[in-house]
């Protein structure tokens, strides 16, 4: 066994960490209690969480105070934004004497909104089903054990199961599996459950500001997202920032026979993938003035981090059954660290059953820019509507009058979305993110993916803000989840994981 071990060691030049025993009770607890942690989950997982629903949302927020109380966590309670009707975050505190640093774990337990018809035969968004694995790696649907004995490879299928409701789940059982074993966390512990953040974090803003002092910390750590495609544990130390922009072409009033009028008529869905197109060259490069200016360049330390990711590239191409990439040579962690521009969707007429010879009125298109450390999305926008404005468009914000139609040969309404998330970034070498990066290194025998940033968008830019909060992302969820579509699922292995890996944290001396 032992030759084995080194002739691994040897070939693969792979770091090998051992994990300290320090983790043993967390792992006991996660074995001893797998059947009701989850069975519980599947309770937690049948209530609906969309954001819009208040109602809905408030049967949640009571399942996790419900929760907090039995574990005896202290200050437990709703905090509310300004604005009325506004489902609220959950808050609640675990103080230790003598501790020297605070840390807030960050989850949120809304989900995307479903569409129950676009997921696969006998799932039900809010009804958790258990799969011996996933869909598409031929899992079949097994009832829950009632011995609890669970595989790691097997998957419940249920909106919010990884987005993020695993998140509150497993920091609580992380703290619950500190108390079981008789012991104190090595920090002061809060929590912060967010109920909006699928829509957008809207009202944050007012929470924060609302409850100002009850939530300052040395360091928010949010537990969000998956880990890497490859498996691997990750810690990413930022997220990119988001903002869209809503188009529309507009052409003849009244739809035209594409017979009588064809070669003559202006073809709105025609100018408007010609505007498009001019935004990217053929290598993925945006092509707009200034696009690329304002990043912030990555560190030494961010740099030599990037370079350490594996690369996933040729597993993801395979996974998606796509041939080739959009920026040619430049791999996809890589990528995450430029701001982009991406179409959302394209309407113009119709297609399919309904497609009919015509020339459409209008064409629209919403477009997605995500945004790196550095830029301003308001000001990234502008960049957008400017090179719109070079290619002989007159931009309007409204239905365009008969007088500007007749005046304008290229008219287009830009509406750039009122909000955005900035990015935010947090230095991989400050000391409390040592400790962190440790901390979870010691869960696992592979080498850690430091990522410095996440492909997705998350609320820390308000954080930073409000707070001035430092902040670190810890994600636990299998990297195909399906989060915000149909099929949404969580990995035993994964959830039970993350609890080991958030106790941890809570465990870390600092
Ligand atoms: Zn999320």
């Amino acid at each position: 066994m032992r030759k084995i071990f080194f002739f691994f060691l040897l070939l693969s030049h792979q770091f090998i960490y051992a994990q300290p025993s320090s983790l043993q009770p967390a792992r006991d607890y996660v074995r001893q209690n797998t059947g009701p942690i989850i069975s519980e989950y599947a309770e937690f997982l049948k209530l609906p969480n969309v954001a819009s629903d208040p109602a809905g949302q408030q049967k949640n927020a009571d399942f996790i105070m419900a929760m907090m109380n039995k574990m005896g966590i202290q200050k437990v309670q709703l905090l509310n934004a300004t604005s009325p009707g506004v489902p609220p975050s959950v808050y609640g505190e675990v103080l230790v004497p003598g501790a020297k640093t605070t840390l807030i774990f960050y989850a949120h337990y809304d989900g995307q909104p479903v569409n129950p018809a676009q997921w696969a035969k006998g799932l039900e968004p809010f009804t958790p089903s258990l799969y011996t694995n996933a869909l598409d790696k031929g899992g079949t649907n097994i009832p829950f054990p009632s011995d609890g004995v669970y595989n790691n490879d097997w998957r419940i299928y249920a909106r919010g199961s990884s987005d993020d409701k695993a998140g509150v789940y497993a920091i609580l059982h992380a703290y619950e599996a500190i108390r079981k074993n008789g012991g104190a966390p090595a920090s002061n512990l809060k929590f912060f459950f967010e109920a909006e953040e699928e829509a957008g974090s809207v009202h944050l803003n007012e929470i924060l500001e609302n409850h100002k002092s009850l939530l300052q910390s040395d360091l928010w750590i949010i537990c969000d997202g998956p880990v890497h495609q490859s498996g691997k544990k990750q810690v990413v130390f930022g997220a990119r920032g988001d903002t869209h922009i809503d188009l529309t072409v507009y052409a003849s009033k009244r739809p035209l026979h594409s017979g009588h009028y064809g070669n003559w008529a202006p073809n709105p869905a025609m100018m408007l993938v010609r505007l498009l197109a001019s935004m990217k060259d053929e290598k993925g490069r945006v092509t707009i003035k200034g696009f690329y200016d304002d990043v912030t360049p990555l560190s030494a330390t961010e740099r030599k981090a990037l370079m350490e990711v594996p690369s996933v590239d040729e597993q993801m191409k395979k996974e998606l059954g796509i041939a080739g990439t959009e920026m040619e040579g430049v791999s996809l962690s890589e990528s995450i660290n430029l701001p982009s521009l991406n179409i959302n969707g394209i309407q113009s007429g119709n297609v399919g059953k309904l497609a009919s010879n015509q020339i459409p009125t209008t064409a629209t298109a919403v477009l997605d820019l995500r945004l790196v450390l550095g830029n301003d999305f308001s000001k990234q926008q502008q960049k957008v509507i400017d090179h719109i404005k070079a290619q002989g468009y007159y931009v309007t914000k409204a239905e365009p009058t008969d007088e500007e139609r007749a005046k304008y040969p290229k008219i287009i309404k830009v509406i750039p979305g009122p909000d955005g998330d900035n990015a935010q970034r947090t230095s991989m070498d400050l000391p409390i993110i040592q400790k962190i990066i440790a901390a979870v290194q010691a869960t696992t025998n592979d080498k850690l993916v430091l990522q410095p940033t996440m492909g997705g968008s998350l609320p820390l830019d308000i954080l930073k803000k409000q707070l001035n909060a430092k902040t670190i992302t810890i994600p636990i969820a299998n990297h195909d989840n399906n989060q915000h579509a149909e099929n949404e699922n969580i990995r035993i292995g994964n959830l039970l994981e993350g609890i080991v890996v958030m106790y941890s944290l809570m465990m870390v001396k600092q």
